[in-house]
């Protein structure tokens, strides 16, 4: 598969890469570090990486716009995405050939190669052995970018964590003189008015009888802290361990896009089947979902509060 992707790469001279709209440090890392070693490895080419980028994530590099593209014969690279409907391109389709490359359980079929490993940690955890498995080179900046998503993606080193992945990081290192410090410092840096919205959400998180913390962002109270229906993403893996908590959510009016955000942890439950019942996806302990009425919020958070009743019965049957 990673030689078919490489093949693919060598063949086309313009190429696209996309990932998914509601931009993260993976998402993004991914697509601007796939672009740069592409870029390196054959600077002749156009590569082009595109989506509504993220002030938050400018450390990451720049983004570009799809102008002046011959879709008939370009090549698409998607990272990071399940599904057709949330990839951050206006142009998906008229693509000659598409790549996906992504780490979520699978959702549907709409590339002609799918490069599909959901128990790997990130999207860049795939471009990083896509680079090792091919000719495509490196350096330290692709090589820091590809950190920082994987980082990110495994909340530094807790999900999908395991020896296959430290191996290739402990290869990273020894080749590559990464400035972990401030790796980091990009990554977590974040403005007051965020940590005061923190300490709002830690005050106001009410909790169900199972176990599911969640708080609700009216437009109102987003404003007051300067903040926006994003904020509460770049926060809400803070909320983990609290003994009284098994899920939590942050439940965000959106003015703009007219719809309610809901960003959703677990430290046990699986939840991303609910989060599909409520238009949303993700990973099985990490999920995201969007509803249009607080009603239909609630009903969200009733659904996990079951999830958590059914998950402590289940532990309880496997202590007797
Ligand atoms: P977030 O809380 O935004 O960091 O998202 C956590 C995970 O859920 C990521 O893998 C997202 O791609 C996924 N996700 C978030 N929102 C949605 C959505 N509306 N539909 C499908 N997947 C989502």
């Amino acid at each position: 598969m990673y030689k078919k992707i490489y093949k693919a790469i060598k063949k086309y001279d313009t190429i696209v890469i996309a990932r998914h709209i509601g931009v993260d440090p993976d998402a993004m890392a991914s697509q601007i570090a796939l672009k740069e070693s592409i870029l390196y490895t054959f600077p002749k080419k156009r590569v082009l990486a595109v989506g509504t980028g993220g002030a938050k994530f400018a450390y990451l590099g720049t983004l570009d716009k799809l102008e002046n593209v011959n879709f008939s014969e370009s090549l698409l690279i998607i990272t990071d995405t399940p599904d057709r409907k949330r990839v951050d391109s206006p142009e998906v389709d008229a693509f000659a050939y598409k790549i996906k490359i992504d780490h979520h359980p699978f959702v549907e079929e709409f590339c002609d190669l799918e490069l599909i490993q959901d128990q790997k940690s990130s999207a860049c955890q795939l471009v990083l052995e896509l680079i090792r498995k091919t000719k495509l080179k490196a350096n330290v900046s692709i090589m820091g970018k590809l950190f920082q998503g994987l980082v990110s993606d495994t909340n530094r080193f807790l999900f999908n964590t395991n020896a296959e992945l430290f191996s290739l990081l402990s290869k990273m290192v020894k080749e590559y003189p990464l400035d972990f410090p401030k790796l980091y410092q990009e990554l977590y840096m974040r403005p007051f008015h965020e940590v005061r919205l923190q300490g709002y959400i830690e005050q106001n998180m009410k909790v169900t009888e199972h176990g599911v913390g969640y708080v609700t962002l009216t437009t109102q109270i987003l404003d007051k802290f300067s903040a926006d229906a994003g904020s509460a993403g770049n926060m809400v893996n803070n909320f983990n361990y609290i003994d009284e908590i098994l899920v939590w959510a942050t439940i965000s009016e959106d003015k703009k896009n007219e719809i309610i955000k809901i960003n959703l942890r677990s430290r046990g439950p699986i939840i991303n089947g609910i989060a599909e019942k409520y238009h949303g996806g993700g990973h099985k302990f990490a999920s995201g979902a969007r509803v249009t009425t607080m009603e239909e919020a609630e009903l969200l958070i009733h659904d996990l509060d079951r999830v958590c009743e059914e998950y402590i019965q289940s532990m309880e049957g496997e202590t007797k």
